[in-house]
């Protein structure tokens, strides 16, 4: 099958999240299946510098390639007016004012570089608002060139908190009859909002995990979506992202003190004791060690975690977190730090190398997010055999339960503390707790299988 997967950020060439992660992994397991993929992004400033123009092709004036994979041509979208700067969407005083001339420039370009490089794809996969013109596009601007005939496109939506809205008054810069500024087309409370028209022009809509699929279609979670999500509810699929263990592997983890599997599990205690060293908290193996690795955010459950936390700090056990964000839970920390020196490690910043020494060496990972699209975090805990407390939400929901890990299913801090005092009472059962650390670390969410459940949902979208 020929694939164009399109998004506006891709590893290794330019990141701020984990979109990123997906569009630069997703091509590479596709590839592996036997698919023809191209990659299509915009040429932002920082992919120049940090890739040096060796590495990369000049196909046309506007237009550079770079290979991934075995052959995969990943396209860049040059413009200087749009991408020629430092950020991809905002700068210090937030998002660009002209986003939406940048993202529909993007769109239409990629459009048309695939009738001049010849590439006609039976799939066109779009990621978040970014690259949800095109879908549009395709059913209008396009739609007579013969050329552009029985492509089948597919919306992901990683995070549904993000929609790319404008006002009414950049309606034209689109280039699209009015008629399209309706309820069934880009209008939502009286502003543009192109992920909304990416959702009702798509062939198919997909999310990260199966959970939060569903999800997204409530009032609760859909931020005001869910009406669209759920008109089109035959249409919408959730397939989990996956992790790459090529980096997350502690066999073969380099930031770590000693490298283990579960067969080597006294090794992992090792680590614990190296990281309670590096924290400066007492060394007793006998105390469950619980990590956080994570934006501080109340998205992933800081506000009912300073709730608890007083709570938490007087149970028998260490904590350490690394993360930064809301500086309102800076400031909650680093007073529960002050009161509580022996029981909490506090690191308020982006440190790789630290991320793995806590996935390595904790006993439990703490990550009670409010809602979750998909989820990392757990998923790396697992592949580490520290086991995951979780709200039951989204891609949490769909990779942690009773037999790998621990889950609560009430958002609330009462329940946080119950399901971390379960935590704390069966890690003192060693036997069981071996045997809980040996299912976790045989889960596998590799990108090998996401990519087949792709693949499956690229056929149905091309037959129907
Ligand atoms: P998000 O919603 O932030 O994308 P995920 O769980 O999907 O959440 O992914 C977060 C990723 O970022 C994980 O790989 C996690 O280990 C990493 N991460 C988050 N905060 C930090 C930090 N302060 N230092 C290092 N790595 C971090």
């Amino acid at each position: 099958m020929k694939i164009l997967l399109a998004a506006s950020e891709v590893v290794p060439f330019a990141k701020t999240g984990g979109l990123a992660d997906v569009a630069g992994a997703l091509p590479l397991a596709l590839e592996e299946l036997g698919q023809e993929v191209i990659v299509a992004l915009p040429g932002y400033k920082v992919i120049q510098s940090r890739h040096g123009r060796d590495k990369m092709q000049k196909l046309k004036d506007d237009i550079s390639y770079s290979t991934i994979g075995k052959n995969i041509k990943v396209y860049f979208i040059e413009n200087d007016k749009y991408f020629n700067r430092d950020g991809l969407y905002t700068d210090k005083t937030g998002d660009y004012k002209d986003n939406l001339d940048r993202f529909s420039y993007y769109c239409k370009r990629t459009l048309e570089l695939l009738k001049e490089i010849n590439f006609k794809p039976d799939i066109v996969h779009v990621h978040d608002w970014q690259a949800s013109l095109i879908p549009v596009y395709l059913k209008t601007l396009f739609v007579n060139e013969s050329f552009y005939k029985n492509i089948k496109t597919i919306l992901t939506v990683h995070n549904i908190g993000y929609q790319g809205i404008f006002s009414r008054e950049e309606f034209p810069k689109l280039s699209l009859d009015w008629m399209l500024f309706s309820i069934e087309g880009f209008e939502f409370y009286g502003k543009v909002n192109i992920l909304k028209a990416g959702l009702e022009f798509c062939d198919y809509i997909n999310t990260v995990s199966p959970t939060y699929s569903q999800e997204i279609q409530t009032k609760e979670f859909g931020f005001g979506l869910e009406g669209v999500l759920n008109k089109r509810r035959d249409r919408v699929f959730g397939i989990l992202n996956g992790l790459d263990y090529s980096i997350w592997n502690p066999k073969t983890d380099r930031f770590i003190a000693q490298e283990y599997s579960f067969k080597t599990l006294q090794d992992k205690y090792n680590n614990k004791q190296d990281l309670q060293k590096f924290c400066k908290l007492p060394l007793n193996l006998d105390v469950p060690l619980f990590g956080i690795v994570s934006r501080l955010a109340e998205q992933k459950g800081f506000d009912i975690l300073s709730e608890a936390i007083d709570s938490i700090c007087k149970m028998n056990l260490q904590l350490v977190i690394l993360g930064t964000g809301d500086i309102k839970y800076h400031l909650i920390l680093e007073r529960i730090v002050k009161k509580y020196p022996k029981v909490i490690s506090l690191h308020l910043k982006f440190d790789d190398p630290l991320a793995h020494k806590i996935y390595a060496g904790s006993d439990v990972f703490l990550m009670p997010s409010r809602y979750e699209p998909c989820g990392l975090g757990q998923m790396i805990s697992l592949k580490y055999g520290t086991i995951p407390l979780v709200f039951k939400t989204g891609g949490l929901a769909d990779t942690v339960n009773e037999e790998n890990g621990f889950v609560f299913e009430r958002y609330s801090k009462d329940d946080l503390i119950k399901s971390i005092k379960k935590a704390t009472a069966a890690f003192q059962n060693k036997n069981k707790w071996n045997a809980l650390i040996e299912t976790a670390m045989k889960c596998n969410f590799s990108w090998e299988e996401s990519a087949k459940e792709y693949l499956q949902l690229y056929e149905k979208a091309k037959t129907k």
